[in-house]
């Protein structure tokens, strides 16, 4: 067992380490790095050493099942901290999660944006939200088939409490780099086709894609958000 002072230091090297590969890695595909917002996933942690990654100075994080989620953000919430939900929400799981949340990675069906909206509206409010796409054809995976988005596309946009932000995906799980590296550019291309006939009320600039793995990879294709978990953690 590391003591907290050495949790917190590991915390704060790992950090600094991952930014300065965050910075780099958008040089390369010619943005700064300031382009790229880094999502520290904080679902291996309680929510001490949670607070410790606050305090290194970290306040995007993101969640990705919602009971442990619930606890962390009543525990944290004299921080200041931007929630990210980044996993498969239930709709009935929809009104306790979503006065914590400042983005929704992980809107994958019309059905979820639908109960989204009619939650926010109740709110008064308007939730960010990026749309998760399938990218890799995963029978296992959540998130919109590519070729149904296009048509989905203006029902989304006539949500009134919704704003689209950009499309998430995760690479898939087997076939390394390479494999990681065509699911983001497809991604990406994607976005790009989208964009070219998109209704005015939905916005595709965030790619939300690369995680402990491959988030490099992920910002040559054009990431503009990162999920990283483990590798913040890894001691
Ligand atoms: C856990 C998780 C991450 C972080 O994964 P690491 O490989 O630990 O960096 C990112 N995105 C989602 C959707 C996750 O569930």
């Amino acid at each position: 067992m590391l003591s907290s002072a050495e949790t917190a230091a590991r915390l704060r090297d790992n950090l600094a380490r991952i930014r300065e590969q965050i910075a780099t890695a958008a040089r390369r595909s010619g943005r700064p790095a300031g382009a790229v917002e880094l999502v520290g996933v904080t679902k291996y942690v309680d929510a001490a050493v949670t607070r410790m990654l606050v305090e290194a100075g970290l306040t995007d994080l993101g969640e990705s099942r919602p009971q442990q989620f619930w606890e962390k953000a009543a525990a944290l919430e004299d921080l200041y901290i931007r929630w990210h939900f980044v996993g498969h929400l239930q709709r009935n799981k929809l009104r306790r999660t979503l006065p914590f949340i400042t983005l929704l990675h992980s809107a994958d069906s019309l059905r979820l944006l639908e109960s989204l909206s009619a939650e926010a509206g109740a709110l008064d409010r308007t939730i960010d939200v990026l749309l998760e796409v399938n990218i890799s054809g995963d029978a296992a995976k959540h998130g919109w088939q590519p070729a149904q988005l296009a048509g989905a596309l203006p029902q989304i946009g006539n949500l009134p409490h919704i704003q689209v932000r950009g499309l998430m995906t995760l690479a898939a799980l087997d076939g390394g780099l390479d494999r990681a590296r065509r699911d983001f550019a497809a991604l990406r291309e994607l976005r790009d086709s989208l964009a070219v006939d998109c209704p005015p009320a939905i916005e595709l600039h965030e790619l939300s894609m690369g995680m402990s793995d491959d988030f490099t990879v992920a910002i040559e294709e054009g990431a503009t958000i990162v999920r990283v978990g483990s590798a913040l953690f890894a001691w």
